[in-house]
């Protein structure tokens, strides 16, 4: 163990992030909100709802609007993107999320070709059915589903692996890097053949729940809000704060860093020097226009969050 990661308690990081009151009322835009009055026109066709999360904030950031409709309905909570989420206190993410009444959770990966989970998701949608008050067998002989959550968290991904996987077939639904990618058009995709079962193709993308500026940055960290709407340089600095504070020090050995730091610019710097990501700027001095060549601290800081995404700086729990 390097001697740093043993510095974890020791107090040299932020122990608190300094949110600066900024205003989360414009970090989702606004046709999602029409998105949520389709989904409600065609739930009544709906016997389960698939709700699916970031497993690296299990807790944070759904849409409470919904679950009002959801009480009616069953419902399955998946959370996805497991292969990026530091699962090790698993148990208490499962007490808390049944403490809030939700009962069916399946964890996932959308992204590995057979997930052995992505499997169970069937078997399970079907028990929850029938145990539901409203089931009858002679009246059901198919059943239709429906695919929620906040933007990018894989709901294309888990539509595509179903499909995969029960039927053998290749994409239906476009995955997209960007939040909110997926267009308002409702068809019904069949995902089974015994029991027939459809699942209504475009996924409802739902605003995600911002209750406070640290749920918003979270949401953001996961990729849920465009990052240009929160800026990359805070989120970059939001990222350096969680990792130490959880002790995560992969960034230092990544990016070829000497030691962890809490600063962000210092940070910044040694990544764009260590990717000899620079840029040319125009400085006016004494002696006339001269150019000089300084960090490029945004294409740092977007690869400092890339890496981040893609599971380069290791699993984390951001809940
Ligand atoms: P949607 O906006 O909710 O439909 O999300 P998408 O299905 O378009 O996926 C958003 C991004 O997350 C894409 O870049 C996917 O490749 C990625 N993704 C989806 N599922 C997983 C997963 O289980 N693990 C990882 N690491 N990435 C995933």
């Amino acid at each position: 163990m390097k001697l740093y990661q043993a510095l974890r308690h020791v107090d040299r990081f932020r122990s608190a992030f300094d949110f600066g009151g900024r205003d989360v009322a414009h970090w989702f835009p606004g046709h999602m909100a029409k998105g949520l009055k389709q989904m409600r026109a065609n739930l009544k066709n709906v016997d389960c709802i698939i709700e699916i999360h970031d497993a690296r904030i299990p807790l944070s950031g759904r849409n409470p609007v919904f679950q009002d409709t959801l009480n009616v309905k069953p419902h399955l909570l998946i959370l996805n993107k497991m292969d990026l989420a530091d699962l090790s206190k698993k148990r208490n993410i499962l007490k808390a999320l049944e403490k809030s009444g939700v009962k069916d959770i399946l964890f996932t990966d959308c992204l590995k070709q057979t997930d052995s989970n992505v499997k169970k998701l069937m078997p399970m949608v079907i028990d929850i059915i029938e145990r539901g008050p409203r089931f009858n067998r002679e009246e059901n002989t198919n059943y239709c589903l429906m695919v929620i959550g906040v933007p990018n968290v894989g709901k294309s991904s888990l539509i595509n692996s179903l499909r995969r996987t029960h039927l053998k077939k290749g994409r239906a639904s476009r995955v997209g890097g960007e939040p909110g990618i997926t267009k308002a058009v409702l068809t019904r995709i069949q995902v089974c053949q015994r029991p027939i079962m459809y699942l209504l193709d475009t996924p409802g993308v739902l605003p995600p729940r911002i209750e406070s500026v640290e749920t918003g940055m979270k949401l953001a960290l996961c990729g849920t809000i465009l990052d240009h709407l929160v800026g990359e340089d805070v989120i970059a600095d939001y990222l350096l704060f969680s990792l130490n504070r959880l002790g995560n020090f992969s960034y230092v050995e990544k990016y070829d860093l000497k030691e962890p730091s809490d600063d962000i610019q210092n940070v910044l710097k040694q990544i764009a020097v260590k990717l000899r990501k620079t840029q040319r700027v125009k400085a006016l001095t004494g002696i006339g226009n001269i150019t000089v060549t300084i960090p490029n601290y945004t294409a740092a800081a977007y690869d400092f969050i890339r890496a981040f995404r893609k599971g380069e700086l290791g699993q984390v729990m951001l809940d």
